[in-house]
C-alpha cells in the first residue's frame, strides 16, 4: 500500500530553524522541499542590484513593472542536499542569504503584488502535494488546506544567537547586536503587515524550539507527519 502523499506547511518567526527541519523533514518522507523565503529574497536581491530600493527609497511602483521579467526557478543541487534558487537563470542561493539581502526582504514581501505572484509559483509547486514547504503564510494564505500546519517559534536572543554562529562558520562578517537587531525588526515588520502577514493558523500546532535539540526537534516533526500520514489511509 503506497503512503498517502500530504502537504506540510511549516511557518514561523525568522531564524527558527524552519528550513533546517523542513529539508530533514522532505528528505526523510522523500518529499520536495520548498524555501518560499528564498523567493522572496531573490526579488529583494533583484531590486537591490536595480536601485530600486535603498537605505533612503524603495521604488515599488518600477518593482511590480519589472516583476513580470523576474524569473525565479529552483534546482536540485546534489552538494547541498536541496534545491538552489535562480534568478533569471543565475544561482543566487549564497548571495540571497547575506545580511543586506536581509535588512531589505521584510519591506519587499510587504508588497501585495510581489505576494501574489510568488503565491502563485508556490501553490503551483505543490500542487501534486509531497511537499514541505516554509515561510510565513504557508499555512493560512498558500495552502490553507494543508494537512499539517507547523508554527514554529523561539526566542529572539537564541534566534539571533543561532543565526549569528552560522553565519560565522560561513565566514561572514557580522556582529551579533547587528543579527539580533534584524531578527527583531523582520520579526515586527512580518507580523505587523497588512498583506498576509505573520499569524499561527488556527489548526496549526505552535513548536518552541528554544531548548530543543536539532534531533529532538527532527523526530517530534518526524512524529506528528507520520501520525497525520497513518490517518489519511
Ligand atoms: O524564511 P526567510 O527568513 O528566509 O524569509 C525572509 C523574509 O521573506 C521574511 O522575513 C519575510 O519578510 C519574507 N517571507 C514572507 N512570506 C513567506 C516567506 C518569507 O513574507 N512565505
Amino acid at each position: 500500500m503506497t503512503d498517502h502523499k500530504i502537504t506540510i506547511a511549516i511557518d514561523g518567526f525568522s531564524s527558527t530553524g524552519k528550513s533546517t527541519v523542513a529539508k530533514q523533514i522532505a528528505k526523510e518522507l522523500g518529499y520536495v522541499y520548498v524555501d518560499s523565503g528564498a523567493m522572496y529574497r531573490a526579488i529583494t536581491l533583484y531590486a537591490l542590484r536595480n536601485s530600486l530600493i535603498t537605505e533612503t527609497s524603495f521604488d515599488k511602483e518600477s518593482l511590480i513593472e519589472k516583476l513580470s521579467e523576474i524569473k525565479l526557478k529552483f534546482k536540485f543541487d546534489e552538494n547541498l542536499g536541496f534545491a538552489a534558487i535562480y534568478l533569471n537563470d543565475e544561482n543566487v542561493e549564497d548571495e540571497i542569504r547575506q545580511m543586506k539581502v536581509s535588512n531589505f526582504v521584510s519591506q519587499v514581501a510587504a508588497v501585495p503584488e510581489v505576494r501574489v505572484k510568488l503565491v502563485q509559483q508556490q501553490q503551483l509547486l505543490g500542487k501534486e502535494k509531497a511537499v514541505v514547504m516554509d515561510g510565513r503564510d504557508i499555512g493560512t494564505v498558500v495552502f490553507p488546506d494543508a494537512e499539517l500546519k507547523l508554527f514554529m517559534t523561539a526566542t529572539a536572543e537564541e534566534r539571533a544567537k543561532r543565526r549569528f554562529k552560522e553565519m560565522e562558520e560561513k565566514g561572514d562578517k557580522v556582529k551579533y547586536d547587528e543579527v539580533l537587531k534584524n531578527v527583531t525588526e523582520r520579526d515586527h515588520l512580518d507580523t505587523t503587515r497588512e498583506d498576509s502577514p505573520l499569524i499561527k493558523a488556527d489548526d496549526a500546532i505552535e513548536i518552541d524550539n528554544s531548548s530543543l535539540t536539532l534531533e529532538e526537534q527532527f523526530h517530534t516533526l518526524l512524529n506528528l507527519a507520520n501520525e497525520v500520514i497513518a490517518k489519511q489511509k
